[in-house]
């Protein structure tokens, strides 16, 4: 605390890490990665690939290996510099484990319990609940308490795990003393949550099975349009935002995303249109924001001993942040240091 005072011109931290468990889609786009970029620019900013996260679903470790590595290219092509900001992937890291441990023996199991994405990737892997799967929020928590982050930019869907993360920190400050920075959820005004393109009540996923449901980062532009021109919608034929319009709703939420434009904006745009031209101008606006990325994308994974570089800078500079916090929490907790 004396030192946060000394230094009052401290940048702000950010953390967030995305899960190598497929490709990003266009909601972790324009939801998480777009912002980030913007965020690395502003604030002391560690962002990473969450390979342990995950481990909860079983992958396979020759896929797991490879999204992993592409995970990390794909932060490089939407443009994060690792000079600017700490850029890593957690399994190197080996105290975000030794956090997550600590951690679950300050996080009670009724609130791990309440939370809604457990219980809805219970339903969705019913042949495979692991422990993992449940306490994937306390090693959340470790990611963002290690690194002392003031702001986690989030998505919607991870609000629930962000206040159960504040919940622990609370906890254990109150008991040691002030250990952790209690982190803050940055959430973007559009795209916050894009949802399904095929059942558009439900938030897109990049594990989705469905490859219809979800549009990759890297799809080509044919398959993007091919995607958009298969959205569910509804039978009122009017680009307007209103209840009960979740397909269009979604679309039009997609379409200010990657142009800035207002909903009023488009309606206006759109006024007197079919969703035929509204869906191939959706299309559009996605392939152009997405082609430099997949550009770049495609570059970078032709130099993997670039990315092996960057992947061991990034580990350093994680390992030597992230070991103060917990240093400071073994002190603090009783275990024995030599
Ligand atoms: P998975 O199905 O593997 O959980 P996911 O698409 O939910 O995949 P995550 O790796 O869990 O992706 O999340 C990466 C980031 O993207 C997080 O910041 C999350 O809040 C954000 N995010 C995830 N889905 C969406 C969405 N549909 N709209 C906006 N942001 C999203
Ligand atoms: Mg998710």
């Amino acid at each position: 605390m004396q030192n946060q005072q000394a230094q009052p011109e401290r940048k702000k931290k950010v953390l967030s890490l995305i899960q190598p468990t497929a490709v990003p889609t266009v909601g972790n786009y324009l939801g998480a990665l777009k912002n980030w970029k913007q965020m690395s620019e502003d604030y002391d900013c560690v962002y990473g690939v969450a390979d342990l996260h995950a481990l909860t679903v079983r992958p396979d470790p020759a896929l797991l290996r490879r999204q992993s590595l592409e995970t990390f290219a794909l932060l490089l092509a939407i443009g994060l510099d690792p000079d600017q900001s700490v850029i890593c992937v957690q399994s190197r890291i080996h105290t975000h484990a030794e956090m997550a441990w600590v951690l679950n023996c300050y996080a009670q199991f009724g609130e791990a319990a309440r939370m809604t994405q457990f219980k809805d990737k219970s339903k969705t892997n019913a042949d495979n609940i692991n422990v993992g799967l449940f306490t994937y929020p306390v090693l959340m928590a470790a990611d963002i308490l290690l690194y002392q982050a003031d702001y986690v930019p989030i998505g919607d869907d991870q609000k629930q795990h962000l206040e159960l993360c504040r919940d622990i920190a609370e906890r254990f400050n109150s008991l040691y003393g002030k250990t952790f920075t209690l982190p803050e959820a940055f959430i973007g005004k559009v795209g916050a949550r894009v949802m399904s393109l095929q059942d558009p009540t439900k938030k897109m996923s990049k594990s989705d099975p469905n490859p219809r449901a979800s549009v990759s980062i890297l799809d080509e532009p044919d398959a993007i349009v091919r995607k958009f021109k298969s959205a569910v919608t509804d039978s009122e034929a009017r680009v307007k935002f209103a209840p009960g319009k979740d397909g269009i709703n979604n679309l039009m939420s997609i379409y200010a995303g990657c142009t800035g434009l207002s909903y009023e904006a488009i309606e206006a745009e759109f006024e007197g249109k079919g969703y035929g031209d509204f869906k191939a101008a959706v299309a559009e606006a996605v392939v152009e924001e997405l082609r430099p990325v997949r550009e770049k994308f495609n570059e970078l994974l032709e130099d993997k001993a670039y990315l092996a570089d960057c992947i061991d800078k990034g580990t350093e500079t994680a390992l030597r942040i992230s070991k103060r916090t917990m240093d400071k929490v073994k002190r603090k907790i009783g275990l024995i240091r030599l």
